[in-house]
C-alpha cells in the first residue's frame, strides 16, 4: 500500500473509526431511548453489526452515511472526481456488503430498518425518528418477554 492510493485507504480508515460513534447514530439512540426503547448498540454478533439492536423487537437499525453507503439520488452522494476507479471499488464493495448483510438479517428473521444521515438533518429529523418508532412497533405481534 505505497502506492497513489495510500492517502485514500488512510482517510478511508480514519472515517470508518470515526464512524463507530457517529452522531447521526447517537440522535436515533437518544431518541429510542427516551420512548423506553432498550437496545444494543454496533452488536457484532449480527452480520453487518447493526448500529441497533432491539432484540425484543427482533429489529435492526443501521445509520448509513449517505456517500459511504452510496445513498442514489441524494444530493449528499456524488463520485469524487479524483481517484475514481478507487472509489468507485470501495463504495460498490460498501453497497455489495450492505445488500448481503440486509438479506442475511431478513433470513434470519430479523426486521432491518435503514436510516440515512441526510433524513436527520433539521427539517426531516422529527418525521424520520417518528418512522422508525413506527416500523419497530409494527414489528411487535408476538411481544410478552420484559425488556
Ligand atoms: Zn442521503
Amino acid at each position: 500500500m505505497t502506492d497513489v492510493h495510500s492517502k485514500e485507504v488512510r482517510s478511508y480508515n480514519m472515517s470508518r473509526i470515526r464512524n463507530k460513534n457517529t452522531k447521526p447514530e447517537q440522535v436515533v439512540r437518544k431518541y429510542l431511548h427516551k420512548k423506553g426503547f432498550r437496545y444494543l448498540k454496533n452488536y457484532t454478533k449480527l452480520p453487518g453489526c447493526p448500529d441497533i439492536v432491539l432484540k425484543k423487537y427482533r429489529t435492526c437499525i443501521f445509520i448509513n452515511g449517505c456517500f459511504w453507503h452510496k445513498h442514489e439520488g441524494c444530493k449528499y452522494f456524488g463520485w469524487p472526481k479524483s481517484n475514481t476507479e478507487f472509489w468507485y471499488k470501495k463504495i460498490e464493495e460498501n453497497v455489495e456488503r450492505d445488500r448481503l448483510n440486509y438479506q442475511q438479517l431478513k433470513d434470519l428473521g430479523w426486521k432491518v430498518i435503514l436510516v440515512w444521515e441526510c433524513e436527520l438533518r433539521n427539517g426531516l429529523l422529527e418525521t424520520t425518528l417518528e418512522r422508525v418508532e413506527n416500523i419497530i412497533r409494527e414489528n411487535c405481534g408476538n411481544v410478552n418477554s420484559k425488556l
